[in-house]
């Protein structure tokens, strides 16, 4: 698949239809891969695809958006791409989608339960398992991938230009946000103050995530200041809970807000909650129609009210 990104790419830079490639390259482990910018035709050959490619380059794009970008898309990337499109972030014919259809990403710290990664020298794939050199192990990929991939609605990109890889139908469905909601009251809110009492507000979710482009966010804001420096249980739960009302409707469970907690702060399961209540209140899911309205932009009388009034 790599070879076939790389022609594509090649393509694009040398008939001058792009001026930046964004893609994946190699990061310093085997098992480690790292957002890449090409300006170059010979810069193609730093490009990988593997199952560590798991970061949403859309992330990039807002802050490129004056470049044409030429940009490698699994299938969560291409819903935040529909979305940056919908708030107008982007322009769609500064953009080139490379969709690739994607087979699911790893998630390290699985392997890691399995193996000792400091012996690892290459991971490869054979089908349905994953090789883990020079030990021989195989290992079953399906185990392997990240919760997020495993639930992954939508691995086909949903928007492209072109598309390559063997496309997929996804998952979907929302059984870690049921097993929440079988909670009491009390007992959903004991469950989320302990998670909110982990976190330290060092912002990195908010600074991976596509979603999150504001110049200057409520949390960092000093006039009005909704949230003290201190890190209080009190504080980040205003922090969460108000990052989530802002992701209704516009987060696409890519999962990296989880990936870049350094304390694995798992928060992730407010935005599959707002996404699950986005689809069954106003049976809308994030990132399918870059022509449809952004959720909380639109108002109909006739919208649903849970509160009964
Ligand atoms: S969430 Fe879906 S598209 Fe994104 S990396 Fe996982 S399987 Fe691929
Ligand atoms: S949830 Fe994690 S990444 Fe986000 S602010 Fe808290 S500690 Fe940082
Ligand atoms: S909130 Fe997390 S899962 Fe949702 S789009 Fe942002 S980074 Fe991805």
């Amino acid at each position: 698949m790599v070879n076939e990104l790389k022609e594509i790419a090649r393509t694009l830079l040398e008939e001058g239809k792009v001026d930046v490639i964004l893609a994946y390259g190699q990061g310093s482990f085997p098992f480690r891969s790292i957002p890449i910018f090409i300006e170059k035709p010979e810069g193609v050959e730093q490009m990988v695809f593997n199952p560590f490619c798991h970061h949403n380059l859309a992330k990039y794009i807002p802050q490129e958006r004056d470049k044409r970008i030429g940009v490698v898309a699994l299938g969560c990337t291409s819903r935040s791409l529909a979305v940056l499109l919908q708030e107008k972030q982007i322009a769609r014919d500064l953009l080139h989608i490379i969709g690739v259809a994607c087979p699911g990403m790893l998630d390290v710290k699985k392997l890691e339960d399995m193996v000792n990664l400091r012996k690892v020298e290459a991971i490869r794939e054979d089908g349905d398992e994953i090789i883990v050199e020079p030990q021989g192990l195989r290992l079953n990929r399906r185990e392997l991938l990240f919760d997020s991939c495993q639930l992954c609605p939508y691995p086909t990109p949903v928007l492209y230009d072109e598309i390559i890889g063997e496309r997929r139908e996804g998952v979907g469905g929302f059984p870690d946000v049921e097993e929440m909601e079988k909670l009491s009251p009390q007992e959903r809110e004991d469950y989320l103050n302990e998670r909110f009492a982990l976190c330290i507000r060092c912002f990195a979710c908010r600074l991976t995530c596509p979603s999150c482009y504001c110049k200057e966010c409520f949390a960092e804001s000093l006039l009005p200041r909704f949230v003290s420096h201190q890190v209080t249980m009190e504080d980040s739960r205003v922090f969460h809970l108000n990052r989530a009302m802002h992701l209704a409707g516009r987060c696409v469970s890519c999962g990296e807000c989880l990936r870049a907690c350094p304390l694995g702060v798992p928060m992730f399961i407010l935005h599959r909650k707002m996404e699950k209540s986005a689809f069954e209140l106003f049976q809308y899911t994030s990132g399918l129609d870059p022509s449809q309205p952004p959720l909380l932009n639109t108002y109909s009388p006739n919208d649903p009210d849970p509160e009964g009034e």
